[in-house]
C-alpha cells in the first residue's frame, strides 16, 4: 500500500504492533466467527504463539468467548473462539422529528429499541436521550457496555463536539457529547447519519472490500457520507460531504439552509410531497411519505409521477458525486429504496448518462433496512476503535501491519 500521508506515520513501537496485531486477531474472530487457534494463525500470518498470547488476552478482556468444539474426522478437536455476545453497545439515532435508542450486542443483532419525539430544545432533548440511555443500561445489566454510539442528522466539528450544520434539525450549534457523558458516565461517540450508513456497508454489509463509496441518505434531507481510499473523508470542521447543498437551481425553491434550489430540494422526501401536491388537490397537510408510497403501490398516478421525478433529481444531482469522487459503489439509504424496482432504473440512468468514462458506478439499496442503517452504523462507531482502522483489514492487510511504519 502507498503511503503519502507522512503527517500521520509514526514509527512503530512494539506496544503500537501488539495493538494492531491484536485488532487483526479481533477482527477476524468477528468475521469468521467460530475459527480455531490454527486457522487465526495460518489466515492472518501470524505465528502460533503470538495467536495464542493475543487469544488468551482477548478472553481475560471478555471479548473473545470459547465458542463450539469443531468436529474433525480425526485427532483432536480445536477449541473454536468466537465474540463475547455480551458485550454491549447503547446507540441512538438523532432525527429532526424522532429519537431511537437501542441496545445491540457486539455482532450487530439489537436486543431491544424504543423511539420518541425529538425536543426543540436541544438541553430537553438530551436530559431525556440521558434517562432512556440509563433505563436501558438497567434493565439489561447482564452485558458489559462498551460505549454509546449517536447518528446525527447533520456535521459536527470534531474538535469542538458542536454540531455545526443540521439545517432540518432547527437546534443552535450545540455540543452533544459533553452533557451525554455527563449524564451517562459513558463515553459517546457521534457520526454524521451518512458516515454512520457508511460504516454500515463496511462493517456488516456488502462493501467488506470496496475501497471508494458513497452513502446518499435520503430523508427530510439528502446526506452524503464519503469512503475514499478505505477512509472516510471528514474534511475541514467535519463538513466533508455536503453535496445536497449543493445549488443545481440557483432560482430553485428556498433550502433550510438559506440557500436556493439545493439539490435537497429536488430530491429529498419533501420533495416528492412537494411534485404531488403540485398536481393534486389533497390538503397541504395531506399524504405523509409513507402513504405516498402506499399509494404508488396501489397504482395511483399522481404519487407514481411524484417519486419518478424525485428518482430523476436523485441520479441526476449523483453526477455531482460521480464526476468528483469517481465511486465503484453508490449506496442509497431510506424508504425511498422501498420502491427500487420502479424507481432504481431511474437513477442507474441518470447516473450511466453522466459516466465520463467505462462503466458507471454500481447503483443499490443498502444493505440494513432503511431504519436500521443508521443504528448498525453506530455500532461500528463504538467497536471500530477496538478492531482496527474502519475495522476493514483483510488478512493481505493484516500482513503489512507487521511493517515499519504504521498509520497512527
Ligand atoms: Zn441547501
Amino acid at each position: 500500500m502507498r503511503q503519502i500521508d507522512f503527517t500521520n506515520t509514526q514509527v512503530a513501537s512494539s506496544e503500537t504492533a501488539r495493538n494492531i496485531n491484536r485488532g487483526v486477531v479481533l477482527n477476524l474472530i468477528r468475521k469468521r466467527q467460530p475459527i480455531s487457534r490454527a486457522d487465526l494463525a495460518r489466515v492472518s500470518g501470524l505465528q502460533r504463539s503470538t495467536v495464542s498470547l493475543i487469544t488468551e488476552q482477548l478472553i481475560r478482556e471478555k471479548w473473545v468467548v470459547y465458542g463450539p468444539t469443531g468436529r474433525l474426522p480425526r485427532g483432536r478437536r480445536p477449541t473454536f473462539l468466537r465474540l463475547n455476545d455480551r458485550r454491549g453497545i447503547l446507540v441512538a439515532d438523532l432525527r429532526p422529528s424522532e429519537i431511537t435508542v437501542a441496545v445491540a450486542d457486539v455482532n450487530g443483532k439489537f436486543l431491544s429499541h424504543q423511539a420518541f419525539p425529538t425536543a426543540a430544545d436541544p438541553q430537553v432533548a438530551v436530559a431525556e436521550l440521558g434517562a432512556r440511555i440509563r433505563h436501558l443500561r438497567e434493565s439489561h445489566s447482564d452485558l458489559i457496555f462498551e460505549g454509546i454510539g449517536i447518528s446525527v442528522p447533520g456535521r459536527f466539528d470534531p474538535v469542538t463536539n458542536q454540531i455545526v450544520f443540521a439545517p432540518n434539525l432547527h437546534w443552535p450549534p450545540f455540543n452533544l457529547k459533553e452533557p451525554l457523558e455527563r449524564a451517562t458516565g459513558m463515553r459517546v461517540d457521534l457520526e454524521n447519519a451518512a458516515n454512520a450508513c457508511v460504516l454500515a456497508e463496511v462493517w456488516f454489509g456488502r462493501a467488506e472490500k470496496v475501497r471508494d463509496l458513497v452513502v446518499v441518505t435520503i430523508s427530510e434531507g439528502v446526506g452524503t457520507g464519503v469512503f475514499t481510499n478505505g477512509q472516510l473523508a471528514r474534511g475541514r470542521t467535519g463538513m466533508a460531504g455536503e453535496f445536497g447543498h449543493v445549488p443545481l437551481d440557483p432560482s430553485g425553491p428556498k433550502c433550510t439552509c438559506g440557500g436556493r434550489g439545493c439539490w435537497e430540494v429536488f430530491a429529498s422526501n419533501r420533495a416528492a410531497l412537494r411534485y404531488y401536491h403540485e398536481e393534486s388537490s389533497a390538503a397541504p397537510d395531506g399524504p405523509t411519505f409513507q402513504d405516498l408510497l402506499s399509494l404508488a403501490d396501489a397504482g395511483d398516478a399522481l404519487a407514481l409521477r411524484a417519486l419518478e421525478r424525485m428518482a430523476h433529481a436523485i441520479g441526476r444531482g449523483m453526477r455531482m458525486v460521480v464526476a468528483g469522487l469517481a465511486p465503484e459503489e453508490i449506496v442509497i439509504v431510506g424508504d425511498v429504496t422501498r420502491q427500487w424496482k420502479r424507481l432504481g432504473p431511474i437513477i442507474e440512468a441518470e447516473v450511466a448518462a453522466a459516466s465520463l468514462v467505462g462503466n458507471p458506478p454500481r447503483v443499490r439499496p443498502a444493505a440494513a433496512e432503511p431504519g436500521m442503517a443508521r443504528l448498525r452504523g453506530t455500532v461500528a462507531l463504538v467497536l471500530q476503535k477496538h478492531f482496527g482502522p474502519s475495522g476493514h483489514t483483510s488478512p493481505g492487510r493484516a500482513r503489512a501491519g507487521k511493517r515499519v511504519h504504521v498509520r497512527a
